[in-house]
């Protein structure tokens, strides 16, 4: 199985290590024992429908105007999202250097079921900036076609689709970095300073290595301390020419001091690839989700592509603004009316920040009366059929338990100033957690590794 640094206080006790490589402890990434069963139909409209993803972000991204309209209340009121708009103005202001614009997303779904009992294709959201765990999905398919192949199960094992998202990912930085056509030039990785899952980004970094790419890892912090410009912001740290920054940081709030917001500011004003670029990350909040979902919004964003709004169409669940008006009130209303049906969600990234049932309701009671409000939104909660499977994680007791599965699949697309010159998708991710868990992903300790198993 695949491997994660961890602080694992299990390790801890056993070996006796120097403290020094406490946080430094190589352990496996939690995994199903058995593959999932997945709807090839459902699978296949999955895969289909990434690639008006890729042009509806990248259409998001180029649409100021779109991006100011609809972020207007939530940056009253939330200071994330704010700040990040103040850095797509201040870069709208003096001009857009980068002219090669690349995309890396993960488009998240459930798979709802409907009232006759078949199961539908639902968005839960859509990953634009740090979408993890391509490098790791590219290893699960060995690790079931083995369990399946000890089991005798020659044909099932047969059966687990291949998949190598680490590569696709990596064309796309590849592309992207060929573009900016500086033959010395890196692949900067923004990094944390505590990386635990160190192993997915390496997957990447060594297929960019195969193509005589080099990456190297940098934080915010080194970027503020030995990053500049030259006269026609081209992007230098440590000396290096950077083509391509690649954010595997920055998505949550608490990611940014003082500093790291002036090194986010450096880097989008340079004419470095940026993945995602400041318009992008905001191109993916769950404000712009809602958005979306309105009618005749897909119509313009996309004009003349009506098969390709048709199929953005069918995988949208209910989204609902929680604005200052009737609107938002009678969408409040209907939320507390049957809490189970709904989820709260702010402009947050990395799980455990939506709020259901009964915290939900609280928050919603708080709420209600204050323009605060408008920084959450409303969705319609997909609610999955259980299944049993058994989830493998270290120092913890396999255990078979009722189960849902949440399908990603990776988007990579290439901009080169008007021009789409790439637009794939380049893999899946299938994630399975518990039942009684209503929130979180493998990160957050809650879901973990699973390969569809197609039927
Ligand atoms: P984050 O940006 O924190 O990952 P998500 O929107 O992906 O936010 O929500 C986190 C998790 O919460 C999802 O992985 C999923 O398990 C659960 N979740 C989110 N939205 C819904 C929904 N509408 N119905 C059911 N579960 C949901
Ligand atoms: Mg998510």
């Amino acid at each position: 199985m695949e491997l994660w640094l961890q602080e694992d206080s299990l390790f801890t006790g056993a070996l006796p290590l120097p403290h020094s490589l406490l946080d430094q402890v190589v352990s496996y990434a939690p995994f199903t024992l058995f593959p999932s069963l997945v709807p090839s139909a459902l699978l296949e409209q999955a895969y289909a429908v990434q690639m008006d993803f890729n042009l509806l972000v990248d259409a998001v991204s180029q649409n100021a105007a779109f991006l100011e309209q609809t972020l207007s209340s939530t940056i009253k009121r939330d200071d994330f999202t704010a700040r990040l708009f103040d850095i797509h103005k201040q870069v709208l202001k003096e001009g857009i250097a980068q002219t090669v614009f690349l995309g890396l997303n993960r488009s998240d779904y459930m798979f709802q079921r409907n009232t006759d009992g078949s199961p539908a294709l639902k968005q839960i959201e859509i990953n634009t900036i740090s979408a993890s765990f391509g490098g790791l999905a590219s290893r699960t398919p060995a690790v079931h076609r083995h369990v399946l192949s000890v089991l005798s199960k020659t044909q099932e094992a047969a059966k687990i689709l291949s998949n190598n998202p680490s590569k696709g990912l990596a064309l796309g930085i590849a592309k992207a970095w060929e573009l900016y056509g500086s033959a010395n030039a890196l692949v900067l990785l923004i990094a944390q300073e505590k990386e635990r899952n160190i192993f997915d980004q390496r997957a990447i970094e060594n297929e960019l290595l195969a193509r005589n790419i080099h990456v190297i890892r940098r934080r915010f912090e080194d970027v503020s301390e030995k990053g500049s410009l030259d006269q026609d912001r081209r992007l230098f740290v440590d000396g290096q020419e950077v083509a391509v920054v690649y954010f595997r940081d920055g998505y949550m709030p608490s990611q940014y001091s003082l500093q790291n917001w002036e090194a986010r500011l450096l880097l989008e004003r340079s004419c470095a690839v940026k993945c995602p670029d400041i318009a992008t990350q905001l191109a993916g909040t769950k404000k712009v989700q809602q958005e979306l979902s309105r009618v005749g919004v897909l119509e313009v964003l996309l004009p003349g592509q009506s098969e390709a709004v048709a199929r953005l169409r069918a995988t949208f669940a209910g989204l609902y603004s929680l604005d200052m008006g009737e609107e938002g009130d009678q969408a409040i209303t209907k939320a507390l009316a049957a809490p189970s049906r709904f989820v709260l969600k702010p402009q947050r990234e990395g799980g455990g920040n939506n709020l259901y049932g009964e915290e939900m309701v609280q928050a919603l009671e708080q709420l209600k009366d204050s323009e605060e409000r408008a920084s959450y939104i409303l969705m319609e909660k997909i609610e999955p059929e259980p299944f049993g499977n058994c989830l493998l994680r270290p120092g913890s007791p396999a255990r078979m338990v009722q189960c849902i599965s949440e399908l990603g699949i990776f988007g990579a697309y290439v901009r080169q100033g008007k021009t789409l010159v790439m637009n794939k998708h380049v893999g899946h991710l299938l994630r399975t957690k518990a039942m009684e868990h209503a929130d979180g992903g493998v990160a957050a300790g809650v879901a973990v590794l699973d390969n569809p198993y197609p039927v």
